[in-house]
């Protein structure tokens, strides 16, 4: 950077002053009313547009197997 471009404070600051982050966009499940990322399954009912994308069931077995083993390692 040559020393001619360099701004004052004000000028730094008006421009910083967009620079702020948004919160995430939420949408409501239109099965279960969750909040839900944009574009992703919902992590309470595991459905995605109407489809059914992550058996939670299953996932929920399975993790419970990853947990006892573990649990008997440690
Ligand atoms: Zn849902």
């Amino acid at each position: 950077m040559v020393n001619r471009m360099r701004h004052n404070r004000s000028q730094r600051g008006s421009t910083r002053s967009h620079h702020a982050l948004k919160g995430i966009a939420l949408t409501k499940c239109p099965d279960c009313n969750n909040p839900v990322m944009r574009h992703q399954a919902c992590s309470n009912c595991g459905k995605y547009r109407g489809k059914v994308i992550i058996n939670l069931e299953k996932k929920a077995k399975v993790t419970k197997k990853a947990t006892k083993k573990t649990e008997k390692k440690a």
